[in-house]
C-alpha cells in the first residue's frame, strides 16, 4: 500500500523503515498535514499523521477525494481528528493505543525532579562556576500527596513510580482503574484532589469535557506553591490562568510537555527565528517553569512499538479492510 508519512523526522523514517521491511510504499513528507499540504497524499491509500498534524473535516475531505481510505496515526491521542466527519466520508481512523506508558510516565518524573531540585538552574550556574546554593532549596517528595488527573495507562504507570518514592496518591477518573486502587491509591473528586495534592500531574486525554480542566476555578483551589506537571495535552490547561497562577505563588513550580498553541512551535528548529507567541514566551521567563517539546514519548522502546503498531494497522487494514486499533466516533462519547 502507498503510505504518505506527514510531520516525519529522521528518527520516524529510521523506525518506520526498520518495521516495514519494504512491504509498504511509505513516502516520507516533512510538512506537516493541512489543507495546504494535503495534496502531497495523491495516490497514497493511506495517510500517517502524528499530535499536530490538522485532520479536521475540510483536510479529510481533500484526502478523501484523492483515495485515502486510512488515516494511521502514528500516537495514541486522537483528539486533532474531526471523526464524525471521517466516518461520514468513509476513512478509517486507526491510532497506536499503547506503545511504552513507562516512556511518558518516567518523563513526568523527570520533570518533577528537575523542578523539586532545580537541575535546570543548578547545570547552568555549575557552568559558570557558581557552586553556591542560594535559591536550590527542593523538598523530599517522599511522604508528599501526588494528585493524579487520569489513571488509564500512564497515570498507572506513574502512581507506581511515585509510591516507590514514597507519596501518598489521590487520584481523580470518571472511570476509576482497580489496578491504581490496588497500588494504594485513593479516588477523590477533582475539587478534593486540588485541595490536598502538593504535586497535580495531569494524565487524561483532551477532550470537550478536559479542555481547561486546570482554569482559574481549579487553580484558586489548588495547595498554595503547587507543583503542576502537564505531559498529556496542552489544551488541558488554561496557560494564561496558570501564568497568573505563577505569579501568586499558588502555582510553585509549572512542568509542561505539551502546549496549547504548540503546533506553531514545537518538532522544529526555531533557534534562529523570533517566537511570536506571547504566552509561550512569558512561560519561558519563570525559573521554576520546565517546558519540553513534547517529547515524553520519545524512548527507543516508543519509537519501536509505535512503528510496529503502525505498520499492524496499515497491514491489517489491506488485508481485511479493518485496522488493528481503529478509532470508532463513539469514542469521543467516553
Ligand atoms: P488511557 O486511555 O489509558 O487513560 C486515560 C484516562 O483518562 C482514562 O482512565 C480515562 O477514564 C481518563 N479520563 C477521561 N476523561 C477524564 C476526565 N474528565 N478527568 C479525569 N480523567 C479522565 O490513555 P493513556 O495511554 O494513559 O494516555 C493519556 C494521555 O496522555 C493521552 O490521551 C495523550 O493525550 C497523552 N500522551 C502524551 C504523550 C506525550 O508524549 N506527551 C504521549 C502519549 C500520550
Amino acid at each position: 500500500m502507498r503510505v504518505a508519512v506527514f510531520s516525519s523526522k529522521s528518527y520516524d523514517r529510521q523506525f518506520l523503515e526498520a518495521a516495514n521491511q519494504g512491504q509498504h510504499q511509505l513516502l516520507f513528507l516533512e510538512p506537516r498535514l493541512d489543507a495546504s499540504t494535503a495534496i502531497a497524499a495523491d495516490g497514497a491509500q493511506a495517510v500517517c499523521a502524528f499530535v499536530n498534524d490538522h485532520l479536521d473535516a475540510g483536510v479529510l475531505g481533500l484526502l478523501a477525494k484523492q483515495g485515502v481510505k486510512l488515516v494511521a496515526l502514528r500516537c495514541a491521542g486522537f483528539n486533532n481528528v474531526d471523526l464524525a466527519a471521517a466516518r461520514d466520508l468513509g476513512i478509517e481512523i486507526a491510532r497506536v493505543p499503547e506503545y511504552s506508558p513507562h516512556s511518558v510516565a518516567e518523563h513526568a518524573v523527570a520533570m518533577m525532579l528537575t523542578l523539586n531540585r532545580k537541575i535546570h538552574r543548578a547545570s547552568a550556574r555549575v557552568r559558570e562556576g557558581n557552586f553556591a546554593l542560594e535559591g536550590l532549596l527542593g523538598f523530599d517528595f517522599h511522604g508528599k500527596t501526588v494528585g493524579v488527573v487520569g489513571t488509564g495507562k500512564i497515570g498507572f504507570c506513574f502512581i507506581r513510580i511515585m509510591t516507590g518514592f514514597g507519596c501518598r496518591i489521590v487520584a481523580y477518573d470518571p472511570h476509576p482503574n482497580q489496578e491504581c486502587i490496588d497500588a494504594g491509591a485513593d479516588y477523590v473528586e477533582l475539587p478534593e484532589l486540588l485541595k490536598q495534592s502538593d504535586i497535580v500531574s495531569l494524565h487524561c486525554p483532551l477532550t470537550p469535557q478536559t479542555h481547561h480542566l486546570i482554569n482559574e476555578q481549579a487553580i484558586a483551589s489548588m495547595k498554595r506553591g503547587a507543583m503542576l506537571i502537564n505531559i498529556s495535552r496542552g489544551g488541558i490547561i488554561d496557560t494564561r490562568a496558570v501564568i497568573r497562577g505563577l505569579k501568586s505563588g499558588i502555582i510553585g513550580s509549572l512542568g509542561l510537555d505539551v502546549y496549547e498553541e504548540e503546533d506553531n512551535l514545537f518538532f522544529r528548529d526555531l533557534s534562529n527565528s523570533v517566537i511570536h507567541d506571547d504566552v509561550f514566551a512569558r512561560l519561558l521567563t519563570f525559573p521554576n517553569v520546565v517546558v519540553t517539546g513534547h517529547q515524553a514519548f520519545f524512548t527507543q522502546e516508543a519509537l519501536t512499538e509505535i512503528a510496529r503498531i503502525t505498520l499492524e494497522n496499515l497491514t491489517r487494514f489491506e488485508e481485511h479492510g479493518r485496522a488493528a486499533h481503529p478509532v470508532s466516533v463513539e469514542r469521543l462519547a467516553g
